[in-house]
C-alpha cells in the first residue's frame, strides 16, 4: 500500500507528504478530476495543530493557504480523485452518489504511522455531482469545521477539519451566499455506500478488492481469520455501536445517517443539518428534511443497526458461497449489533451518573433520571454536568434543582442516586472528577453555532468562530471566563430547525 522507497524521498521534502493507495485501486472506484480554480480564495482558518500530527510542513502550507486549500494550487504528489459509492437516502436506495462536490487530494500517513485522507469539499463540479454546483456555502464549512473539532475534543471518533477558505464566488441556494472550501481529514472515506454502489452493479470482484482494502486499512487485527469478511461486518458492527453510544452520551444527533453518510472507519461524518439536545426529548428532530423522525436522537442505534444489514447484504456472497448460510450468519452479526450498542451505552450512562461498579438496577436508575429530565424539560448537558458538581458536595443541590420545571420533582431521584453511589468504592472527589471528565461543560450548542455563522456570513466576522472553536476545544474544563457559552439557549435563540449544506 506504500508507494515506493524512491518517491518518498522525493515527497518527503514537501509540504504534503503524499502516500496515495486508493487511486492505485482499480478505475471503476473514483473519477480522477482536479478541483476547479475560485476567483478569490482567502484562508480564514487552518488547524496547525491537526497539521503537525499528520507531518505535514505546517509553516509551509499556511503560507500558502488560500492557493493550497481552495484547489487552485495542487501539489506535488497529489492524486485528486472524486470516490465512487452509492446509498440508502432516507431508505430509498440511489445506487449511484458519488463525491459530488469532494475531491480526495491524496493520503498521507501521519505521525502515528496512520492513514490518513485529506480531501476538499466544495472543490468544483465532478463526474458524480448530477445537477449539483460541486461547490460549498460558507455556513455548512464554519458548521462542520466547529462541530466535527468538538467531537474530537469531545473524544469522539470524527473526521477532523484542516483548513477553511473563502472562495470569493457566490454560491446559489435558496439564496445567494458566499462560496467556501472545507479540508477534511478522515482515516478514509470509504462509506457503506461505497460497498453498495459494487453491490448494485453485481461486481463481486470488485467488492471483494474492496472489502480486503478496507481490512488492510482499517482492521488489520482481523486479516488472518477464517472468515474475514464475516469479521469485518462483526469489527465495523463494534465501531458503529461504540460510535453511536458515544453520540447519545453526548446529545448529538447527526440528522442525515444515511447509508453514504456512514463510515466503514467508524468515524463521524457528513456534518450537515446536525445539532445538539438541549430540553431533553429522546424524539427530538432537527433537521428540516427529516419529516418523519427516522433519525431523530433515539432512533440513532436502530438505524445504525439497519445500515449494517445493509453492508451485511453487500458481503452475503464473500461471507458463504450458500446463500442461506451466508444470510443466517449476517444476521447473527446484526443481533448482536444491538446488545454491543446497548453494553457501550449503559457502560457510558454508568460513568455519566458516576457509577464505577455495576449494579442490577442502575439501568433503571438511568432511565428514571432521563424519564424526569423529559418530563420536566431539563436541560441535557447541564443536568449531567450539575450532577457532577453534586458528587463531592450538596452544594450544588439547588443549582441542579433548577434545570426541572418543577424543582421538587428531583429531590427523590437524587435521595435513590445518593444511596447508590454511597455503595460505590471511590472516594467522593475523585467521582466527581471522573464525572467531569465524562460530562461535558461545552458542546457546540446550535445558537451559538449560528451565532457564529451569522457574523460570519454577515459581517465578515470570524470572532465568534475563533472564540467557539477555543471554548470547545476543552469541553471537559469549566472555563469560568466562558460561562455563558455552557448556558442553554434563551427561549428567543432556540434553534428549531437546521438544514442541509448543499
Ligand atoms: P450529502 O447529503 O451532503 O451527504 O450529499 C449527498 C450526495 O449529494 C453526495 O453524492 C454529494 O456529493 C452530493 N452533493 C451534495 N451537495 C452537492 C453539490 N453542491 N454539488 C454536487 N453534488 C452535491
Ligand atoms: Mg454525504
Amino acid at each position: 500500500m506504500s508507494s515506493s522507497l524512491h518517491d518518498k524521498a522525493v515527497f518527503d521534502a514537501l509540504p504534503i507528504p503524499f502516500d496515495n493507495s486508493y487511486v492505485h485501486l482499480p478505475p471503476q472506484f473514483f473519477a480522477e478530476q482536479a478541483p476547479a480554480p475560485v476567483a478569490a480564495p482567502r484562508l480564514i482558518k487552518f488547524n496547525t495543530a491537526l497539521a503537525r500530527d499528520l507531518g505535514l510542513d505546517a509553516d509551509a502550507l499556511e503560507r500558502d493557504g488560500a492557493a493550497i486549500f481552495s484547489g487552485n494550487k495542487l501539489l506535488p504528489g497529489s492524486q485528486p480523485i472524486a470516490m465512487a459509492y452509492a446509498g440508502h437516502q432516507f431508505g430509498g436506495f440511489v445506487p449511484q452518489l458519488g463525491d459530488g462536490r469532494a475531491i480526495l487530494l491524496g493520503e498521507v500517513i501521519d505521525r502515528s504511522g496512520r492513514r490518513r485522507d485529506i480531501q476538499l469539499k466544495g472543490a468544483g463540479p465532478t463526474p458524480f455531482s448530477r445537477r449539483g454546483d460541486g461547490r460549498a456555502a460558507l455556513g455548512p464549512v464554519l458548521r462542520e469545521y466547529i462541530v466535527s473539532e468538538a467531537m474530537h475534543a469531545l473524544g469522539i471518533p470524527t473526521t477532523r477539519a484542516l483548513a477553511a477558505v473563502t472562495t470569493g464566488e457566490p454560491v446559489y441556494r435558496e439564496e445567494v451566499l458566499p462560496g467556501a472550501v472545507f479540508t477534511r481529514v478522515a482515516a478514509s472515506h470509504i462509506r457503506v455506500g461505497t460497498f453498495q454502489y459494487f453491490a448494485a452493479r453485481g461486481d463481486s470482484d470488485s467488492l471483494r478488492i474492496l472489502a480486503d482494502y478496507v481490512v488492510d486499512r482499517h482492521y488489520s487485527e482481523i486479516k488472518d481469520r477464517k472468515n474475514r469478511y464475516l469479521a469485518l461486518m462483526e469489527a465495523v458492527a463494534e465501531r458503529q455501536a461504540a460510535l453511536i453510544a458515544r453520540w447519545l452520551h453526548v446529545g448529538f444527533i447527526h440528522g442525515v445517517m444515511n447509508t453514504d453518510n456512514m463510515t466503514i472507519s467508524g468515524e463521524t461524518i457528513d456534518y450537515g443539518p446536525c445539532a445538539f439536545v438541549d430540553t431533553y426529548n429522546s424524539a427530538t428532530v432537527f433537521s428540516s428534511i427529516d419529516h418523519h423522525g427516522r433519525y431523530a436522537y433515539a432512533n440513532q442505534p436502530a438505524i445504525g443497526q439497519w445500515n449494517l444489514a445493509r453492508l451485511g447484504e453487500t458481503l452475503l456472497s464473500l461471507i458463504d458461497p450458500s446463500l442461506d448460510t451466508a444470510v443466517d450468519l449476517a444476521n447473527a452479526v446484526i443481533k448482536d449489533y444491538g446488545e454491543r450498542f446497548q453494553a457501550h451505552w449503559l457502560t457510558g450512562m454508568r460513568a455519566k451518573i458516576g457509577l464505577a461498579t455495576e449494579g442490577d438496577d442502575d439501568l433503571d436508575l438511568i432511565q428514571a433520571l432521563l424519564a424526569l429530565m423529559q418530563q420536566q424539560g431539563a436541560d441535557f448537558t447541564l443536568t449531567f454536568r450539575r450532577l457532577s458538581n453534586l458528587a463531592e458536595s450538596d452544594d450544588g443541590e439547588a443549582a441542579f434543582a433548577t434545570s426541572f420545571k418543577d424543582p421538587a420533582s428531583a429531590a427523590p431521584w437524587l435521595a435513590r442516586w445518593r444511596e447508590r453511589i454511597n455503595r460505590e468504592p471511590k472516594l467522593p472527589i475523585d467521582r466527581a472528577r471522573a464525572m467531569r471528565g465524562v460530562n461535558p461543560a461545552f458542546i457546540p450548542r446550535n445558537h451559538r453555532i449560528e451565532q457564529a455563522i451569522e457574523a460570519a456570513v454577515e459581517d465578515e466576522d470570524f470572532s465568534l468562530f475563533e472564540v467557539l472553536l477555543k471554548v470547545l476545544a476543552k469541553p471537559y474544563e469549566d472555563q469560568p471566563a466562558f460561562a455563558p457559552y455552557a448556558e442553554p439557549p434563551q427561549p428567543a435563540e432556540r434553534v428549531l430547525q437546521t438544514f442541509c449544506g448543499t
